[in-house]
């Protein structure tokens, strides 16, 4: 399959490693020009519980330089870039193109479906772990999976084809019709766990050093799970809170992304996953003042790491 990676940092490059090394043609489409650098003349440094290696034969180039038109277009951009993005890859998406979206939070499926037609649009979620070690260079540990469906309901023959592809990577795909009430699980989670650590400093295993913190983590998950059951979307609450729990024993010294950017005065992705849940909730009616309080403290940090910049 020809795949082309929107969004080539921890995530992007980690499937488009991965993809490559299982047999497909891969570039690699990215605005940071030291990682495309470093790739063109090392080669993508894959840092996996595989081993430590350098996956040839990957293309890389700026959005707006790509040819041709891909089977597939996985979108990796951080959620508030992919408008933008999509915008310098329109002539790089052909009819027949199918393009995914596994980043986290909601309004991915909007921002797609705003581009393109419904029948091109997938969207889903990964709890594969990346991280940037530096340019050209990434860490992915553990083990994860993906889940994916079309955003409009219909299973086509491309789709179970999708899946494969990312499968035989040994990403561990599988077609989910359920996909909103795993995004929805995927964005409780995230609420919860992100965005405090984000607003706290907390590393995720650091959240129970007080009761407040395991009390602040459940408090958002059944508020975000609410909302999503009043929209119709069956979500489990103990699955949902069973993960929490297990995330705060077990990745005890992670750094959510969140924070990571928070740290490096960098805009989070607080809209696309608490902004989104407390719009979402004022539609249905439901309450959620602790994600609606997160949501607050997230604009401030980064209003003042704005003017910080400014200065
Ligand atoms: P990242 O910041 O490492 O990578 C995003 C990349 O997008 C960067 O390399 C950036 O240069 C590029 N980019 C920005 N604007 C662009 C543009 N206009 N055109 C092309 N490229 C552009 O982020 P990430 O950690 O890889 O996360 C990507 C998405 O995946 C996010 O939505 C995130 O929430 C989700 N996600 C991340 C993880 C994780 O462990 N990192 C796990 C699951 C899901």
């Amino acid at each position: 399959m020809n795949i082309s990676i929107l969004g080539a940092g921890a995530m992007g490059s980690l499937f488009g490693g991965r993809l490559a090394e299982s047999g497909q043609q891969v570039t690699l489409l990215d605005i940071n020009e030291a990682h495309l650098e470093a790739i063109r003349s090392q080669g993508l440094r894959l840092q996996t519980d595989s081993g430590d290696r350098r996956v040839p034969g990957l293309s890389v180039c700026r959005p707006e330089q790509a040819t041709g038109q891909p089977d597939l277009l996985l979108v990796f951009t951080k959620t508030q870039h992919t408008e933008q993005a999509l915008r310098s890859v329109a002539t790089h998406i052909g009819q027949h193109t199918l393009v995914l979206s596994l980043q986290n939070g909601l309004g991915n499926a909007e921002a797609l479906c705003r581009h393109l037609a419904k029948e091109q649009v997938m969207i889903g979620m990964t709890t594969w772990p990346g991280d940037m070690a530096g340019p050209g260079h990434v860490h992915s540990h553990g083990e994860g999976v993906v889940r994916t469906f079309s955003v409009d309901g219909v299973e086509r023959p491309a789709h179970a084809e999708v899946a494969a592809v990312l499968d035989a990577a040994g990403l561990q795909c599988a077609l989910d019709p359920n996909i909103w009430t795993t995004i929805w699980e995927k964005v409780a989670f995230n609420a919860a766990l992100n965005s405090l650590c984000a607003a706290t400093g907390c590393t995720v295993g650091q959240l129970d050093a007080r009761p407040e913190g395991p009390a602040l983590v459940r408090a958002v998950v059944l508020e975000v799970l609410a909302v999503a059951q009043a929209q119709g979307i069956a979500v489990d609450a103990p699955r949902c809170l069973g993960s929490v729990s297990h995330a705060i024993a077990h990745h005890r010294a992670h750094k959510p992304s969140m924070l990571q950017d928070v740290l490096a005065g960098r805009p989070t992705e607080i809209g696309a996953i608490n902004g989104e849940v407390v719009a979402r909730a004022r539609e249905v009616g439901v309450a959620v003042p602790h994600t609606e309080t997160l949501l607050g403290l997230l604009r401030l940090i980064e209003a003042r790491a704005a003017a910080g910049a400014d200065e």
